[in-house]
């Protein structure tokens, strides 16, 4: 038996994000400033996008995407059900319709003919979710979207440093909304980030993200002197702070190593389940960069055991894991308001019973592997 438990999704921080954040708060700018402004351009630059503003969190940037896209009443989202409730959440708080979508077998990522497929006449926009850290195909997705005139937001929480035909998510022109939660491949704690092609769209964001003031508060407070404000839209409460900020620059240039590390962690685990009644995740596209975010397994059903059965089994074994998700259409707000059913999203609903996802932080080390290895096998064998 393990003596720590091993925690699933712990961030990985070091003393150079704890010396900026000490340094951040010894400054006297602790709110939004300078370190927000270099983080976005770090981001612009990772990415190879335009356009970056940081946000208090992956949520809010998809929310302020689809009002500054213009959607609300009346307007159809397409929205995989096999996400986190944020991406649903995210359309019903911009006052616009989520319409679920099921998965692709085996990948588990937006199943693309089922979207066409749910195309109504007040279809206005899809919001892919790049699940695990697997591009969706951007090829296929810029078509569907051409074909039916479709805004395309993307959900990359997962999806930071993911590559699809040699771009990175994030530098297809869409808006893109990237997440720095403390389980995600980088953190700032809470936060995140929306990336766009499009000036106009980034400082309606940031607009938006502080009250709608018609500028921010780094340049009312700072040396530059004082401005007036003026509000041309009711605003939110979204922005990111300095203290964040100073986690994020320090973060965002470990990430490929992070990825590294994930991607061994990753092989190794294909190696040593081949043989336990679970099924391992299908391998990356060709010439894609998968970002390795959730190594899922699916409980067969000829397993001994059901997935909660295994977690609980896990657990007590201390070993954490998560399951990544049980579907949009299964939580009572969305299957009571839009009268869904289990078997409306088969795919879905087959993941939501037999995922399990197992430790894969970069911190994660062969000897925890192995216990995590030991424990299913005398959990399924
Ligand atoms: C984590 C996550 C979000 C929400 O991110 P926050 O930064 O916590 O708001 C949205 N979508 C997916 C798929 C996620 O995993």
């Amino acid at each position: 038996m393990r003596e720590n438990f091993l925690i699933f999704g712990s961030p990985t921080i070091g003393e150079s994000e704890i010396a900026e954040v000490v340094a951040s708060l010894r400054s006297g700018w602790v709110g939004t400033g300078p370190k927000v402004g270099r983080f976005e351009t770090m981001l612009t630059e990772y990415v190879g996008a335009p356009h970056a503003r940081c946000v208090s969190s992956c949520t809010a940037a998809l929310i302020l995407a689809l009002q500054v896209l213009g959607l609300g009443a009346g307007d159809e989202v397409l929205v995989p059900a096999m996400t986190f409730v944020a991406s649903a959440n995210a359309v019903e708080h911009a006052g616009a319709t989520p319409v679920l979508v099921d998965s692709e077998p085996g990948t588990g990522l937006l199943d693309l003919e089922a979207a066409e497929a749910a195309i109504t006449e007040r279809t206005r926009a899809i919001m892919p979710v790049h699940l695990a850290g697997r591009p969706i195909d951007m090829d296929r997705l810029a078509a569907l979207a051409q074909r039916h005139d479709l805004r395309i937001v993307e959900d990359a929480a997962h999806a930071i440093g993911a590559e699809w035909r040699g771009r990175r998510i994030g530098a297809f022109g869409n808006v893109t909304a990237f997440s720095f939660y403390v389980t995600k491949n980088i953190s700032t704690i809470e936060g995140g980030a929306l990336l766009t092609a499009s000036a106009e769209l980034a400082e309606e964001v940031e607009r938006l993200a502080l009250h709608g003031l018609s500028v921010g508060a780094w340049q009312r407070f700072s040396d530059a002197g004082y401005k007036h404000y003026e509000v041309v839209r009711p605003g939110y409460k979204y922005n990111m702070t300095d203290v964040q900020a100073a986690l994020g620059l320090h973060q965002l240039p470990q990430l490929d190593a992070w990825i590294e590390r994930r991607a061994e962690l990753w092989a190794r685990y294909d190696d040593l389940l081949a043989d336990l009644p679970v099924a391992t995740p299908p391998p990356a596209e060709p010439d894609t960069r998968h970002a390795r975010h959730l190594y899922q397994i699916l409980v067969g059903t000829e397993a001994p055991l059901d997935r909660d059965a295994l977690l609980a089994g896990l657990h007590e074994r201390r070993i954490g894991t998560g399951v990544h998700y049980r579907g949009v259409h299964l939580h009572p707000y969305y299957r009571d308001r839009y009268g869904l059913a289990p078997e409306d999203f088969p795919v879905a609903t087959s993941i939501s019973d037999r995922t399990l996802s197992l430790p894969l932080d970069p911190k994660v080390t062969a000897a925890d592997q192995d216990d995590v290895v030991a424990a299913l096998r005398e959990l399924l064998v």
